[in-house]
């Protein structure tokens, strides 16, 4: 049933096509493939397989442009899918970017350990609101259909069913709809549902002058701050990103709230500026990009990694290759993925940089000597795997060629 609508909307981003017909009864939608979720991850596996010619439906709770709380540090790896693929060319990359570090700062509490000034390649930070409206723009421009405002709440006799009563019929579908999935909690359980962590962050504006007193730390990370996980501040172009957030252990949400104002007081920055929460994959959360007529990609699959919380990239990769699997018809679209391979892997070296008895150990090594600044930049820019923390040298010679 592809009507006059249908073709009308294909342009539009902000509203859904219609939400009643002219009887005032719940619209139904037929398509070959239904994305569920508009992040990266679904902008991507729709814009996959609109570019191929399949007729995609592209589904997100939120109207955009929509606020998403996120560092938005976006890696080499992602840089080289979004280009690669050519969904982006690297002028709109450029555009999207707020700010580029070449500087990476490691603390240990509010104690410095140092700073690594030649951190190559720079890092690149995107806004989020811009980023994801831009990737669903590319998406709906090259044929997906927008249907935003619109809450998957389900599965009813083969047909996903929305919160304002619209049904879309398909035949395949991604759940790309985050952390909180509900298609992975209704298609696969709780089981599949796993566990999930508190970040906090805020987004403070600053005067240039007040900027400048940081931008020559370049990034900031700061360990100690919560049990495995960090603390962030990010400079970007007219304002500072920081947050907290426990990539690697479930810590109480009231433990978050103390970290948070340890380090904007640390900052010597309004404690009270307004905060906001996101929540996040924990390890316990099982990697699952599913199988069959439902697939997941990004968070939804749970993938997120355990010792950065870095996931951008991943959705990226997963919404790609998920594309490629739904449209030929493959079961399941992980096979020799980095991702998820990524994923599992920092679930186990968080304990390297995390485990009260190692942590000293890491700490040491990072105010030492810039080697491990090296290597963690190398992993956090997607050129290292894990396995180099077991041969830094060898690893930082790899990445520096
Ligand atoms: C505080 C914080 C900081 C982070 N910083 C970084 C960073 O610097 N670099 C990095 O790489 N990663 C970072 N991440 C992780 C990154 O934000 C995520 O991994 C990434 O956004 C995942 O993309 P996604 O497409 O899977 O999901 P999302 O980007 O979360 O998109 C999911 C979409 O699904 C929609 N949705 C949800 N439920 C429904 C529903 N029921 N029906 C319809 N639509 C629905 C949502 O509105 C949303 O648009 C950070 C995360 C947090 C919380």
């Amino acid at each position: 049933m592809w009507s006059r609508e249908y073709r009308e909307t294909r342009q539009v981003l902000h509203s859904p096509p219609y939400r009643k017909n002219i009887f005032g009864m719940p619209v139904e939608f037929k398509t070959e493939f239904l994305v569920v979720g508009a992040g990266p991850a679904g902008a991507s596996c729709a814009w996959g397989i609109a570019s191929r010619g399949g007729r995609v439906v592209i589904a997100d709770r939120s109207r955009f442009p929509r606020p998403k709380l996120c560092g938005g540090a976006l890696s080499d790896y992602g840089v080289g899918l979004l280009t690669g693929k050519g969904m982006l060319l690297s002028r709109e990359l450029d555009d999207l970017t707020v700010a580029l570090h070449g500087s990476l700062s490691c603390f240990d509490g509010s104690t410095l350990l140092g700073t690594w000034n030649d951190a190559r390649p720079a890092m690149r930070l995107v806004d989020r609101t811009s980023f994801d409206s831009f990737l669903l723009r590319r998406a709906v421009e090259a044929g997906a259909v927008p249907l935003t405002g619109a809450e998957f709440l389900g599965l009813e006799r083969g047909a996903a069913v929305f919160a304002d009563g619209a049904r879309v019929v398909f035949d395949r579908m991604l759940g790309a709809d985050g952390a909180a999935s509900t298609v992975r909690r209704r298609v696969y359980g709780r089981p599949g549902g796993g566990r999930l962590g508190l970040c906090l962050g805020t987004f403070v504006p600053l005067a240039p002058a007040v900027l400048e007193r940081f931008t020559p730390l370049g990034l900031q990370v700061r360990f100690g701050l919560l049990p495995y996980g960090y603390g962030w501040v990010f400079p970007r172009s007219d304002d500072l990103c920081i947050g907290v957030g426990s990539f690697g252990k479930n810590v109480p949400p009231v433990d978050v709230r103390k970290a948070m104002e340890a380090l904007l007081a640390a900052l010597e920055l309004n404690p009270r500026s307004p905060l906001r929460g996101a929540l996040i994959p924990l390890p316990e959360t099982r990697v699952l990009p599913g199988r069959g007529r439902v697939l997941l990609g990004g968070e939804a699959a749970g993938l997120c990694d355990r010792v950065s919380g870095e996931g951008i990239s991943h959705a990226l990769e997963s919404g790609f290759l998920a594309a490629e699997a739904l449209m030929a018809g493959n079961d399941a679209w992980h096979a020799d993925s980095r991702c998820v391979s990524q994923v599992k892997k920092s679930g186990f070296f968080r304990h390297l940089l995390y485990h009260p008895v190692l942590r000293p150990l890491a700490m040491k090594k990072l105010r030492e000597s810039d080697l491990y600044h090296r290597v963690y930049w190398g992993i956090v820019a997607g050129r290292l795997d894990y396995r180099a923390l077991l041969q830094p040298s060898r690893a930082a010679r790899t990445s520096a060629t």
